[in-house]
C-alpha cells in the first residue's frame, strides 16, 4: 500500500488532500504515516482517526494534552511541536503533501526530501526562501518534487514530453484577487473583509489576501523561476479574471500550450497525488459554450508593486527571496492586525529588501539552511521596525 504524509493538513489544501484520499479509499487504500496541524486539533484528530494514521502531531506543544484526550482509544500517536513536526517528515513514505503555510513549511519538506519521497509541494514559500536548496536536495536525494499551486502544476502539464530549451516563454495566470476592479486610489484604504471576498477561489485566508495584493503572484514568478529554471524575461503574468486557464507555455515556434479547467485546487492536488498517471477527479467539467469568452488584461504595476519587486528578487538571488518571503509575511500580519494600509504591506516589504541588502550576499549555488533562517530571522526583524513606523505614520 502507498505509504502519504500530509503536513498542514487541516488548511485548504490538506483538507481538500484527505478529500482525495478519502474519496479514493482513505485507510483502505493509503497508509496514512502523518498527518500535522495547528490549532484546529479537532479535525487534526477526527481526520487521522478516520484514516487510521500512524502519528497526529500538532504545532503547539500546549494542546498535546487535548490531542491525547480526542485520540484516546485510537492506535494514532499524538505528538507537538515544531520538532514532533519536522520528526513526522523522517518517517518512511513515498509521497508527502507540503501544505503548511509560510515559511514553517520548509524544514518538513527539506526532511521528506533527504529520505527520496515524492514531494508534493503546496507551500511555495518554502521555494521562494530556499529554492536552491530544495531543489539541489531533491537531486542528490533522487526524489521528485511535484508543484501543487494551480498555476505551476499546469506549466508541469504543459512541459510533459516537451524540452524546456524548446521553451520561450511561461504566461502566468492570475485572477487579479478581490479589489482587481477597485479604483487605484481606493487601494489603500481596503479593509481586510474587503480583500478577503475572493472572486473565484476559496483558499486558506492569508494566500487570499496575498492574491487581492498580487504578494502571492510574485511569489509564483520566484516560484517559476525555481522550478523551471527559466530567465525572469521568460516570465509572464496576465490578468485572466475567469481563473479557468491555469497557466500556459509558449514554445519557440511560437505554440502556446494551456492548461484549463474549474478553479478547483483538487486539480493540482489530484494530479500530484496520481503522477504519472492521471485518475479520475472529482472536479466540475468545463462547459465552453457557456463560459463563452475568456478574457485577459496586461497587471497595472502601480496597482502591484509586489510585481516589481518579485522581479528585483529574481535579479538579486541568494537570499533576497527569503528576505522578501518574511517580509511580507510581517507586512500581512501587520494589515491583518489593522496596523498598516492594504497599499502600506508592498512599501514595508520594500524598505525591507533595501535594509537587508548588505546581508543577503553574492548569488551562490545550494543555500545553506542555516544562512536561510538567519536572513527570515533578520528580515521579520527589519519588517517589524519598518511595520512599526509605517503604523505610526499613518
Ligand atoms: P491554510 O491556512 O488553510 O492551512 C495551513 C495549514 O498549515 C493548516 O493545517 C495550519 O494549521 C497549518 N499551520 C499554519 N501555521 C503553522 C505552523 N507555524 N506550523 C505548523 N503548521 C502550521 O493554508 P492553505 O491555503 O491551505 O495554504 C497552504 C499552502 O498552500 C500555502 O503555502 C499556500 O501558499 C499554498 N497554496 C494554497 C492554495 C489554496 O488554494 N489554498 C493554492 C495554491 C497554493
Ligand atoms: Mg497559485
Amino acid at each position: 500500500m502507498r505509504k502519504v504524509s500530509i503536513f498542514g493538513a487541516t488548511g485548504s489544501v490538506g483538507a481538500q488532500t484527505v478529500d482525495l484520499i478519502r474519496r479514493a479509499g482513505g485507510a483502505g487504500a493509503y497508509q496514512v504515516v502523518a498527518l500535522t496541524g495547528g490549532r484546529n486539533i479537532a479535525l487534526l484528530a477526527e481526520m487521522a482517526r478516520e484514516l487510521r494514521a500512524g502519528v497526529a502531531v500538532c504545532s503547539d506543544p500546549a494542546d498535546l494534552a487535548a490531542l491525547r484526550d480526542l485520540l484516546a482509544g485510537s492506535d494514532v500517536e499524538a505528538q507537538a511541536g515544531v520538532q514532533a513536526i519536522a520528526e513526522a517528515a523522517d518517517r518512511p513514505a513515498d509521497w508527502v503533501m507540503s501544505a503548511i503555510v509560510g515559511a514553517a513549511g520548509l524544514v518538513p519538506g527539506l526532511r521528506a526530501l533527504r529520505h527520496g519521497t515524492t514531494l508534493a509541494l503546496a507551500n511555495k514559500e518554502s521555494l521562494v526562501t530556499a529554492g536552491p536548496l530544495l531543489m539541489a536536495t531533491a537531486s542528490a536525494h533522487g526524489a521528485h518534487i511535484l508543484p501543487v499551486d494551480s498555476e505551476h502544476s499546469a506549466i508541469f502539464q504543459a512541459l510533459v514530453g516537451e524540452d524546456i530549451a524548446a521553451v520561450e516563454r511561461i504566461i502566468l495566470t492570475a485572477s487579479g484577487g478581490a479589489l482587481r476592479d477597485w479604483p487605484l486610489e481606493a487601494l489603500a484604504n481596503a479593509s481586510v473583509t474587503d480583500a478577503l471576498a475572493h472572486p473565484n477561489w476559496a483558499m486558506g485566508q492569508r494566500i487570499t489576501i496575498d492574491s487581492a495584493s498580487m504578494f502571492n503572484k510574485a511569489l509564483e514568478v520566484i516560484e517559476t523561476r525555481e522550478y523551471f529554471g527559466v530567465l525572469p524575461d521568460q516570465i509572464e503574468v496576465i490578468i485572466h479574471p475567469e481563473s479557468l486557464i491555469h497557466s500556459m507555455v509558449g514554445y519557440r515556434d511560437g505554440a502556446i500550450m494551456a492548461h484549463l479547467g474549474a478553479p478547483d485546487m483538487r486539480h493540482a492536488i489530484g494530479y500530484a497525488l496520481n503522477w504519472p498517471s492521471r485518475q479520475a477527479l472529482p472536479v466540475a467539467r468545463l462547459d465552453l459554450a457557456q463560459v463563452a469568452t475568456l478574457t485577459f488584461r496586461a497587471p497595472d504595476l502601480q496597482r502591484y508593486p509586489a510585481l516589481r519587486l518579485a522581479r528585483e528578487v529574481i535579479a538579486r538571488r541568494g537570499l533576497s527571496g527569503a528576505a522578501f518571503n518574511a517580509a511580507k509575511e510581517v507586512a500581512l500580519d501587520h494589515f491583518l492586525a489593522g496596523h498598516i494600509g492594504f497599499m502600506a504591506m508592498a512599501g514595508v516589504v520594500e524598505a525591507t529588501l533595501t535594509a537587508v541588502d548588505g546581508d543577503i550576499g553574492p548569488e551562490i549555488g545550494g543555500l545553506a539552511l542555516e544562512d536561510v533562517a538567519a536572513m527570515d530571522h533578520l528580515a521579520r526583524i527589519r519588517a517589524g521596525e519598518i511595520a512599526r513606523r509605517a503604523a505610526g505614520a499613518d
